[in-house]
């Protein structure tokens, strides 16, 4: 790619404030890392495709916000602390107005957490974005599905089932008419990733997840890493009046939709009072929504969920 269109759009987003001394973020054929002592470098990617994980017409500064908040929420999950990203761009043409908006998006979701973009790719094709994120978590002590231990209390951040309100209507063309269904247009669209909760979990929660599937399908990721089942209550269900009217009798419908990038967490139920600390914190509401149980499988309000026929599907 001309080194102009790197020089114009992305290599303002490199400021190295976060970088060491003698390290080196856009422009040579790498970029170099010092890694701060007793950490584990957490690497995660993810790729948006147009018209599969964003309906085509969608604003090019969202585009740029959520392929960058998605990877933030998979170091959330794990417990890291975000330090840098890099870049992997697949455009049909150079267009000057669509790249000026999508690289605001990225930068202003990175704003909060100082985030170079230390390289990339720039390629011609079907719009494809491909970010990769790196953050640090102190040596040992990421946060992994696997570690759920039975009785833990099964928690979750934020609203579950907004994203999937805010795709039915993008979908449907419809614009939001009400408050909730502007939030939830800017809940898909603009996901917060739960960084800040992440990173306080660790030491604290013995597993966690972000929920990008729907929260079913996810939990049951630490479920079967940690060889556990779950019995969930329904009425501790975080879901706005807005989503339980678009849900209607599908009552685990809010549960099964995808994009919410909130976190899912097990802790030992001794901790709870620590957990509610930390909401007030962060500010952040979580919902105490069940717990873990040896006996394998899904139970929600005493029914057995068959998670085969819930869910989302990449394929
Ligand atoms: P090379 O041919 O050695 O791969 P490029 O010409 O593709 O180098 O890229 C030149 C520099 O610009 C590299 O430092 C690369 O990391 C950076 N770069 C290219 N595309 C992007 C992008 N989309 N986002 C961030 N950095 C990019
Ligand atoms: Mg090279």
């Amino acid at each position: 790619m001309e080194f102009d269109v790197i020089r114009q759009f992305f290599l303002p987003l490199s400021s190295v404030a976060q970088l060491a001394e003698g390290d080196l973020a856009i422009g040579d054929d790498g970029a170099i890392i010092t890694p701060p002592a007793d950490c584990q470098l957490v690497v995660v990617t993810d790729t948006l495709v147009a018209g599969v994980h964003f309906p085509v017409d969608t604003a090019a500064y969202d585009i740029g916000w959520k392929a960058l908040a998605v990877n933030l929420s998979d170091l959330a999950a794990m417990g890291a602390q975000p330090a840098f990203y890099s870049l992997a761009l697949t455009l049909p043409q150079v267009d000057q107005a669509w790249l000026s908006s999508f690289t605001q998006g990225l930068a202003d979701c990175a704003q909060p957490y100082h985030l170079p973009l230390i390289g990339g790719d720039t390629t011609r094709g079907p719009l494809t974005i491909s970010v990769t994120a790196q953050g640090w978590v102190p040596k040992g002590a990421a946060l992994l599905r696997s570690g759920a231990k039975v009785g833990d209390a099964i928690c979750v951040s934020g609203w579950m089932g907004e994203a999937g309100l805010g795709l039915s209507l993008a979908l449907s063309q419809q614009a939001a008419k009400t408050s909730a269904e502007s939030t939830a247009l800017v809940r898909l669209n603009r996901p917060q990733a739960r960084v800040a909760l992440g990173v306080k979990l660790v030491g604290l929660a013995n597993s966690a997840i972000d929920v990008s599937d729907g929260l079913l399908a996810d939990l049951n990721h630490i479920l079967q890493a940690s060889h556990l089942g779950a019995r969930l209550d329904l009425a501790a269900m975080p879901l706005s009046d807005a989503v339980q009217a678009w849900a209607g009798e599908a009552r685990l419908k809010p549960l099964c939709a995808g994009d919410d990038y909130e976190l899912c967490f097990t802790v030992s139920p001794e901790k709870l009072p620590d957990i509610i600390s930390l909401a007030q914190a962060l500010d952040i509401k979580i919902s105490h929504i069940g717990h873990t149980t040896a006996q394998p499988g899904l139970v929600v309000d005493e029914q057995p969920v068959h998670l085969q026929k819930l869910g989302f599907n990449h394929f």
